[in-house]
């Protein structure tokens, strides 16, 4: 498979993020609506902020001997569509019309394979930490993009990670507010 090479060729690549490919993605199962967006987070180290290691895991160039918690990170293949750093910095590694691994084992509506129909978003922060105002800015604004794009991505299929994978992840969080990002959200779409 052929990496996309330039942004600026395709319409599933945001202008406002920072294009950085991952070797993380394959493709969607044929003829499927992308229909989902998943809200993530993560840290690297656990709680440590502004570090490469998130976009290093991603882009498949992480050191695991750089942190004892990275051990369990070995061999780990990962990405996401966006990755969204606590000073509003957008990263995008994979290209939405292509799929990312960020879901894993889940299910929504009684559909398994999350990836196949989703979008993922990760913020840079732990889940049971807040995240910052520059943070729901950019996410605001990205949603607002994707939604425009994917116009079956409604303001209810928005869910995060811990409610397609419950009892096995827990992201993004009691930190996360929901009712805030829903609310500018509304005003974003108007
Ligand atoms: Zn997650």
């Amino acid at each position: 498979m052929t990496q996309p090479q330039s942004s600026s060729d395709r319409h599933d690549i945001l202008t406002d993020a920072v294009f950085k490919p991952s070797k993380f993605f394959n493709t969607r199962p044929d003829n499927i609506d992308i229909d989902l967006l998943v809200i993530h987070c993560i840290s690297l180290p656990e709680g440590e902020y502004g570090l490469p290691y998130i976009e290093d895991l991603f882009l498949g160039c992480l050191d695991c001997n750089q942190h004892a918690s990275f051990a369990d990170l070995v061999g780990l293949e990962v990405s996401a569509h966006f990755f969204i750093k606590r000073n509003g910095e957008i990263i995008q590694f994979v290209p939405m019309d292509l799929r990312a691994w960020h879901a894993g084992v889940s299910k929504f509506d009684g559909r398994s394979n999350c990836n196949d129909f989703s979008i993922g978003i990760e913020l840079e922060g732990t889940d049971k930490s807040e995240f910052t105002q520059l943070q729901y800015q950019a996410l605001v604004k990205t949603t607002g993009q994707i939604m425009r794009l994917y116009p079956k991505i409604t303001p209810e299929r928005i869910v995060g990670h811990s409610d397609i994978a419950p009892g096995r992840k827990t992201d993004p969080g009691i930190g996360f507010n929901w009712g805030h990002y829903k609310q500018q959200l509304a005003k974003e779409l108007l």
